[in-house]
């Protein structure tokens, strides 16, 4: 016999899977309703106008992919790269190279321009060769949590735009935790995440795109369905979005007015993010950003008091994942494990060059609280202590809670 499930109470403070609202796992013990039931596509509405408001956007076409994060960016470059589109993705960490990876699968021309790891983008540098290759798309991650950094989008965009090339954005990690402005910065699709700053279980994948995208999508579909000049058949093999599962097209006809039937929706996934994005919009976007700032915040001044280095440019640090520099003789492996052994409390390595390099330690959503960043920086000292670390003791947690003492003060 198999026991009944009991799982640990961690703290999770690693940049995803984060811990759930407890107002969202009680969401999905909501009975289930069919596709089709007038109750349920309330619910599907309800949803699609709350991620407008996350995304800041005023775009139709805004809804949840079934799948993980990963599934809503491979929804979106399957259904906009045709074979030979030559698309451009700036790497600046593990993320770019799954941009890469899928756009390849479908047969696009990739171009990359990389810079090491830590550190982002000078738009310019990405304008410029934007303006030498000439892509039809550009490709990039807003929040890398591989490294903890964050590239600005804004001139990107408007360059995209000027030159009608086509500018998706990963911002899995971003979104819900730190400003993500769709409209403003010229983004004709994003891809957000669920289990990162909206602290809904993963499962899901919130997408955005604009009339610029959906009249390609139209495109290929009149392609596809014979009804364009030429319509050879190697013409309409050659333009048919190549995925069904991810094909935005369907996709469209499933979420807009006609809802024709395409997969079974995941109920209770839906239910989640519902109330996920219910409690994001009751706290107001505004506010928690700034809540994230303010643990952040804690959170450094509790590392360094400790004597730790952060990694990476601080001008493009990704305020809900922090990189530490795992110190010269400290094995970073054996910290995380008794970290999660005695304490009960999960931080993330890294990948790629990185590897046993850094700890990542994220703050999104219901894990970014106070009670959280004591308690790691306070378990995080003893660990390192035990370890013969040489580092002042006792330190960290009171450069925390001075930062919290004053922000409360305020
Ligand atoms: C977590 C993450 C992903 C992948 O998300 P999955 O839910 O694991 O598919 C993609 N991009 C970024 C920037 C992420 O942080």
């Amino acid at each position: 016999m198999y026991k009944e499930l009991n799982t640990t109470l961690r703290t999770i403070m690693t940049p995803g899977p984060v811990e759930a609202e407890p107002r969202v796992l009680r969401a999905m013990c909501t009975p289930i309703l069919g596709q089709f039931d007038p109750e349920f596509t309330d619910i599907m509405n309800e949803t699609m106008d709350m991620l407008r408001q996350v995304f800041r956007n005023s775009n139709q076409w805004t809804f949840p992919v079934d799948g993980t994060s990963r599934a809503g960016i491979e929804a979106v470059l399957c259904s906009i790269i045709e074979p030979e589109d030559k698309v451009l993705v700036p790497i600046y960490g593990r993320f770019g190279h799954l941009m890469v990876e899928i756009a390849e699968r479908y047969e696009a021309d990739v171009v990359t321009l990389e810079t090491e790891w830590g550190n982002v983008f000078d738009p310019e540098t990405v304008i410029r060769e934007i303006k030498k290759v000439r892509p039809k798309i550009v490709a990039i991650v807003h929040g890398e949590t591989s490294t903890g950094c964050m590239q600005p989008l804004k001139e990107i965009g408007e360059v995209c735009r000027e030159l009608d090339i086509l500018f998706v954005v990963d911002a899995v990690a971003t979104v819900g935790g730190t400003e993500v402005k769709v409209d403003e910065w010229k983004i004709d699709a994003a891809i957000g995440g669920t289990q990162k700053c909206l602290s809904v279980p993963s499962g899901m994948a919130p997408i955005t795109f604009n009339d610029r995208v959906e009249a390609l999508l139209r495109e290929r579909k009149r392609v596809e369905r014979g009804l364009a000049d030429p319509s050879t058949y190697q013409i309409k093999q050659l333009r048919m979005i190549r995925n069904n599962y991810f094909d935005l097209s369907q996709l469209m006809d499933y979420w807009g007015p006609t809802r024709l039937n395409h997969h079974t929706e995941a109920t209770s996934m839906l239910y989640a993010l519902r109330e996920g994005l219910r409690i994001v919009l009751e706290e107001g976007l505004e506010a928690r950003f700034a809540r994230h700032k303010m643990h952040e915040a804690a959170l450094i001044q509790g590392i360094q008091a400790m004597g730790l280095k952060l990694y990476g440019d601080p001008k493009c640090k990704l305020p809900v994942v922090t990189a530490i520099t795992i110190p010269e003789g400290i094995d970073g492996e054996a910290v995380r494990s008794t970290l999660l052994r005695d304490f009960e409390i999960e931080i993330a390595s890294s990948f790629g060059p990185l590897k046993g390099k850094i700890w990542r330690v994220g703050t999104m959503g219901y894990s970014c609280r106070k009670k959280n960043v004591l308690h790691f920086l306070g378990a995080m000292e003893a660990v390192l202590i035990r370890c013969h670390a040489k580092i002042p003791a006792g330190m960290a947690v009171q450069a925390a809670l001075d930062v919290y003492s004053k922000a409360e003060s305020i």
